[in-house]
């Protein structure tokens, strides 16, 4: 009889011992699954940053794609009004608003045009419409006298461009000044006496054209003018009395062209800059830039003197010059060569 409290005292150890076994189990479980649940939450909060990252990213790029989808639809819209304006010309044209017509050589395709084709209609009937009294003009106010002249030049050739260059000037009997640089290569030197033959200035730029080498001193400009001169001479039998320094005359190097400047118009020669820059110094001008560059600046000096480029790799002043002649003859100029007489541009 008293074995039964101790067996139910050993009962009941037994049982207790079992339980805290299991809350000890339950409580070791429960914390490893906390902090199993705490390193996925830092995961997810991880993943959560990276994904706000890249969403403000797409955002900026969003944002990017549509200012460019506006400054093309803006583009776009500038087109269609040019579009329209050539058509309203043209309809206007078509109903016989200008009969004589045939004299200002067609259409107009550059952007400009529109706003001067009435001029151009006015300075061709002053020139076509037979005039009466063709001597009676007061000193310096004939429509000879009053024509409008442009001087394109390029610079750095003769070169595989240059060819085109002077089938394109044929093309609208324009006259040009090529400064030229030496260069050996037996077909370049037969574009010298093309230049020559077909009435252009044929004027010097340099023999070497390295700014370090020829600024370096007055005789060592010499030296290379002499050079340049000579191959000049050799190759064509002409003797240029004009040049141009690479570079212009305002090319940093001001006591030494000074002394050049002196020394070479004691020697008669003649030296020119510009005043009408194409922008094709540069690798980064378009075309359509070059073309910009010319026909909008033109106009706003007198006697414009046109800086382009005919050396190697200048495709797109090729590209821009039927454009250029055709808008500058479309507006009565005429192309004429550099000559000795004709008004200096000079930077100094
Ligand atoms: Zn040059």
């Amino acid at each position: 009889m008293k074995k039964t409290p101790l067996i139910a005292a050993i009962t009941c150890g037994i049982l207790l011992f079992a339980c805290c076994g299991f809350f000890a189990y339950q409580c070791f479980s429960l914390s490893s699954r906390c902090q199993n649940l705490e390193t996925e939450a830092l995961k997810l909060k991880e993943d959560n940053s990276k994904l706000q990252e890249d969403n403000s990213e797409l955002d900026t790029e969003l944002a990017d794609s549509s200012a460019q989808l506006k400054e093309k639809e803006n583009y776009a819209a500038g087109q269609k009004e040019y579009i329209s304006e050539l058509s309203e010309q043209i309809d206007s044209l078509t109903n016989g608003e200008a009969d004589d017509t045939e004299n200002t050589d067609g259409s107009s395709e550059n952007d400009n045009e529109a706003n001067s084709s009435s001029e151009d209609d006015s300075d061709a009937d002053s020139s076509s419409s037979s005039d009466s009294y063709p001597n009676l003009y007061a000193e310096g106010c004939s429509p000879e006298d009053t024509q409008k002249v442009v001087y394109l030049t390029f610079d750095d050739g003769p070169s595989n461009l240059t060819p085109q260059v002077l089938d394109l000037l044929d093309r609208y009997n324009a006259k040009a000044t090529f400064f030229v640089v030496c260069k050996n290569n037996e077909e370049y030197e037969e574009y010298l006496s093309d230049i020559v033959e077909r009435g252009h200035t044929l004027a010097l730029h340099s023999y070497s054209h390295n700014y370090h080498e020829i600024y370096a001193s007055k005789d060592a400009f010499l030296r290379d003018y002499e050079k340049v001169y000579d191959w000049v001479v050799e190759n064509t039998g002409y003797t240029p009395s004009l040049f141009r320094f690479p570079g212009g005359s305002n090319n940093g190097s001001s006591y030494v062209v000074n002394d050049i400047i002196d020394e070479m118009e004691e020697r008669g020669f003649q030296y020119f800059d510009w005043n009408v820059s194409s922008g094709d110094g540069s690798e980064l001008t378009t075309t359509s830039n070059i073309i910009d560059n010319i026909c909008s600046n033109v106009g706003n000096v007198e006697n414009p003197v046109v800086l382009m480029h005919d050396g190697r790799g200048k495709n797109a002043t090729l590209a821009a010059l039927p454009s250029v002649l055709e808008y500058l003859s479309d507006h009565g100029y005429e192309f004429r060569s550099l000559d000795k007489n004709v008004e200096t541009v000079h930077y100094r």
